[in-house]
C-alpha cells in the first residue's frame, strides 16, 4: 500500500493550493459581507482557473476538461473546499452527467460548459420530494415530437448563474403489481417560454451561493432536449451523485483542516490561568480529537476516490465518506467555536462562518440519514429474506 503522492497529483494539489490562496481567499470576506460574487469578479476567475488548468478539470480532455481522475479530483477539491463555497464554484466543475450529452448536444451543452462559456445547473429537489428523489411529479408528456414539461423544482443551487438546468422529470410508469415512476433527464435553457427561475430567500450559511426554485409551465421541448435516453434519466445521475458526494467528503476535509489550523494556533498563543489554553487538557483533547477525525475523514475520502478509479465504489462506500467527512466538519467547527471563546461566535473571524457554512454539508446530496440507511442496506443485503 502507498500513501505517496505522485509528481502529477502533487501538481494539482500544489497548483489548487496556491490558487485558492491568491486568488480565492481575499476575497471571501467581501463575498460574505455583500451575500453576492460580483459578474466581472467571477469572469476574471473564470479565466484564472483556466489559465491554471483548474477549470473543468473533472472533464474529459477530448473536449476540452482537465481529464482528471477521481483521487486528483478528491485533491482538487480537498484545497477548493479551504475556501467558502461561492468562491469555490467560480472554479467551477460542470456536472459530470453532461458526459451523457450527444450529437448536436456536445457543441450546445458539453464543450462550451467546458470552455466556461456556458453554466450548468442540476435540478432534481421538488418541494414534494427531497430524499425520496424518485418521487417527483414534475411531468413530461409527450407531444408529437416534443415534451410539455409542468411542475417545479426548489433548492437548486446557482440557477440563478446558470445558463441552462438538467432537469429530472417523470415521462410514464413501470408496469408490473407495484408500478414505479419513469424519470428522464432533459436539458432546458434560460429564456425557453414556460421556464421562470426565480432566487429562494437566504440560507444560515455559504453566503454568495445562492439557491434557486425553478417552474415550468406547458415548456415545450423538443424531444433532442433529452439528455441520456427517454426513461433513463437516473441511469445518467448516478455518475453524479458519487462523483459529487466524493467532491463534499473532499471539501468538507479541507474546510476542516482549515479551520484546525487556526484552532491549533490560537490555543497555542491564547492564554488563561497563566498558560496557553493547548496546555489545559479540556482544549487539548479537543485538537488531538479534531486532528485524529480529520486524518480519518481524509483517508476515508481517498480510498473512496481510488475505489471510484478502478470501479469499484459501492453506494455505501460513498455514503460512509460523504456522512463521515461532513459530519466531521460539524464537529471540528463546533469545537473550533468553543476553542476561539466568544471571539467564536462574533462575526469577522471566519470562525463563525465555517461553522454556519458547515450546517448543509449533512443535508443536501443526500443527508446523514440517507447515508446511513444505503450503508446498513447493503450491510444487511446478504441476509434479506
Ligand atoms: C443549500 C442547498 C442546496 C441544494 N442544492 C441542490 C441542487 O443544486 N439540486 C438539487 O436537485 N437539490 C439541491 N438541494 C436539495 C437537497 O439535496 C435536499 O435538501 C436533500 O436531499 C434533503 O431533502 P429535503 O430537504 O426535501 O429533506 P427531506 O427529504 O424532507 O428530509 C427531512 C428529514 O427527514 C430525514 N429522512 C427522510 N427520509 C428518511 C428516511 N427514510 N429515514 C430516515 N430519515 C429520513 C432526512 O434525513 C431529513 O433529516 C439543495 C439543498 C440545500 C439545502
Amino acid at each position: 500500500m502507498d500513501f505517496e503522492l505522485t509528481s502529477q497529483q502533487s501538481l494539482v494539489s500544489e497548483t489548487a493550493r496556491r490558487f485558492v490562496a491568491t486568488h480565492l481567499i481575499p476575497h471571501e470576506e467581501n463575498i460574505e459581507q455583500s451575500g453576492e460574487v460580483p459578474d466581472i469578479l467571477r469572469k476574471q476567475l473564470l479565466k484564472l482557473a483556466r489559465d491554471a488548468g483548474l477549470y473543468a478539470a473533472n472533464m474529459p480532455a477530448d473536449f476540452g476538461g482537465g481529464g482528471l481522475d477521481s483521487v486528483e479530483m478528491a485533491l482538487l477539491e480537498r484545497e477548493l473546499g479551504r475556501v467558502s463555497l461561492a468562491l469555490s464554484n467560480c472554479v467551477l466543475r460542470p456536472a459530470p452527467i453532461l458526459k451523457a450529452c450527444k450529437g448536436e448536444q456536445i457543441e450546445r451543452y458539453l464543450k462550451p460548459t467546458i470552455a466556461g462559456d456556458r453554466v450548468d445547473c442540476f435540478a432534481l429537489t421538488e418541494p414534494g420530494a427531497g430524499s425520496d428523489a424518485s418521487n417527483i411529479s414534475t411531468q413530461a408528456r409527450a407531444d408529437g415530437d416534443d415534451f410539455i414539461l409542468n411542475g417545479s423544482k426548489h433548492f437548486i443551487s446557482h440557477a440563478d448563474v446558470a445558463d441552462f438546468a438538467i432537469v429530472f422529470a417523470v415521462t410514464g410508469m413501470t408496469e408490473g403489481p407495484r408500478p414505479r415512476k419513469k424519470i428522464t433527464s432533459f436539458l432546458v435553457d434560460k429564456g425557453t417560454p414556460g421556464f421562470e427561475v426565480r432566487r429562494m430567500g437566504r440560507a444560515v450559511g455559504n453566503r454568495g451561493y445562492h439557491q434557486c426554485e425553478l417552474f415550468f409551465t406547458d415548456c415545450r421541448l423538443p424531444k433532442a432536449q433529452v439528455l441520456g435516453e427517454v426513461d433513463r434519466g437516473f441511469d445518467v445521475a448516478k455518475e453524479w451523485l458519487f462523483s459529487s458526494r466524493l467532491a463534499i467528503a473532499a471539501n468538507c476535509v479541507g474546510r476542516a483542516e482549515r479551520v484546525l489550523g487556526m484552532a491549533v494556533e490560537w490555543a497555542a498563543s491564547r492564554k488563561t490561568f497563566g498558560r496557553p489554553i493547548a496546555e489545559h487538557q479540556g482544549i487539548g483533547f479537543k485538537l488531538a480529537d479534531m486532528a485524529t477525525e480529520i486524518e480519518a475523514a481524509r483517508l476515508l475520502t481517498m480510498q473512496l476516490a481510488w475505489k471510484m478509479d478502478r470501479g469499484e465504489a459501492t453506494e455505501a462506500f460513498v455514503g460512509m465518506a460523504k456522512m463521515f467527512s461532513s459530519e466531521t466538519l460539524g464537529r471540528v467547527t463546533d469545537h473550533a467555536v468553543q476553542i476561539f471563546g466568544g471571539l467564536g461566535v462574533m462575526q469577522g473571524l471566519p470562525i463563525e462562518r465555517f461553522w454556519r457554512d458547515a450546517r448543509v454539508e449533512r443535508i443536501w446530496d443526500g443527508t446523514s440519514e440517507i447515508q446511513r440507511l444505503m450503508i446498513a442496506r447493503e450491510l444487511t443485503r446478504p441476509y434479506k429474506q
